[in-house]
């Protein structure tokens, strides 16, 4: 068997590389998702989409937060 210690979440898993850009990954450690000691380390399938499920949502969260600002400067300007 491959199972293995998941080096994120230490449960016992078939363990995977993550095709994670480095940008993703410097994200995912300045939010604690990701421990620095786990970058480049495979990982267990549920860690790799509770990291994914993390990047849409804090992608999501910047995203609306940039349309405000855009829609307040719009409105100073009008
Ligand atoms: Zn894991």
């Amino acid at each position: 068997m491959n199972d293995k210690c998941c080096p994120r979440c230490e449960h016992q898993s078939i363990l995977r590389p993550r095709g994670f850009s480095d940008q993703a990954i410097a994200s995912l450690v300045s939010w604690g998702e990701m421990e620095k000691k786990v970058v480049g380390l495979p990982l267990c399938d549920d860690c790799h989409s509770e990291l994914r499920d993390a990047l849409i949502e804090n992608l999501r969260v910047a995203t609306e937060k940039e349309l405000q600002i855009g829609r307040a400067k719009n409105n100073r300007a009008s």
